[in-house]
């Protein structure tokens, strides 16, 4: 079961540590935030982020959403 854990469900192909650019199109405003850590698979791009990341990911959207700005576009850092 673990050998599975860096295949790519979608394609088997073979997944890396990276870093991406996640973006986030509200109503009100569109978030852009670079250098978040995340799998990649080396085949179809396919991007996995881990519960902290994606929690952090969460906390700065919402504090983008707070700002009321059109675009902000920002470093992915520790909120938490
Ligand atoms: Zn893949």
């Amino acid at each position: 079961m673990s050998s599975t854990k860096n295949i790519c469900p979608l394609c088997g192909g073979l997944k890396k540590q990276g870093t991406t650019t996640f973006t986030v199109d509200m109503k009100d405003t569109l978030v852009v935030i670079r250098n978040v850590p995340a799998t990649l698979c080396s085949l179809c791009g396919n991007e996995w982020l881990s519960d902290e990341v994606a929690a952090n990911v969460e906390s700065m959207v919402e504090e983008a959403k707070n700002i009321h700005r059109q675009v902000e576009v920002t470093q992915y850092r520790k909120v938490a």
